[in-house]
C-alpha cells in the first residue's frame, strides 16, 4: 500500500512530464510506423518498376514495324497493324507510369513523400500501396 501510495504522489506529482513523456513515446512509434510503411512502399515500387520494365520489353516485340513483302495476306497484315498501335498505345501508358514510379521512388525517403499536392492531407496507405506514383489524394484525384 506505502508503495502504491508513493506511486501515485510520485505520478501526480510529475503528470505534465508523465504526459509529455507518453507523447513523446507515441511520436516516436508513428514514425518508426511511418518508416516501415516506407520501406514496404519502397519495396513495392521496386516491383512495379521491374514488373513495368518487363512488360514494356514484351510490347516493344509487338511495336516492330510490318513489312509490307511479309507472307501474311491482306486481311492479316491489317490485323498485324492493328495490333502493333494497340501495343503502341498500351506501351505509351506503361511508360508514363514507370517514369512517374522512377519519380516517386526518388521522393519517397522526403518528409512530404505521401502528402497531396492540392490539399495538403496525407494519401490514403492504401492508395499509395496500390499507386505509389500517386501525387493526390483519392478526393484530389476525382475532382
Ligand atoms: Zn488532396
Amino acid at each position: 500500500m506505502i508503495i502504491i501510495n508513493l506511486l501515485m504522489i510520485f505520478y501526480r506529482i510529475n503528470y505534465a512530464s508523465a504526459i509529455i513523456y507518453i507523447c513523446k513515446e507515441r511520436i516516436k512509434l508513428d514514425s518508426i510506423m511511418r518508416k516501415n510503411e516506407r520501406a514496404s512502399l519502397k519495396e513495392r515500387i521496386l516491383t512495379l518498376i521491374a514488373e513495368g520494365e518487363k512488360e514494356i520489353a514484351m510490347l516493344k516485340e509487338h511495336t516492330k514495324p510490318v513489312s509490307p513483302e511479309n507472307s501474311l495476306g491482306r486481311i492479316s497484315r491489317m490485323d498485324a497493324i492493328n495490333n502493333k498501335s494497340v501495343a503502341e498505345a498500351s506501351m505509351r501508358i506503361k511508360t508514363v507510369k514507370l517514369t512517374k514510379l522512377r519519380i516517386a521512388l526518388t521522393h519517397i525517403d522526403n518528409e512530404d513523400f505521401g502528402v497531396c499536392k492540392m490539399c495538403n492531407n496525407t494519401i490514403q496507405a492504401a492508395r499509395l500501396m496500390y499507386m505509389p506514383e500517386s501525387t493526390r489524394c483519392v478526393r484530389c484525384a476525382s475532382r
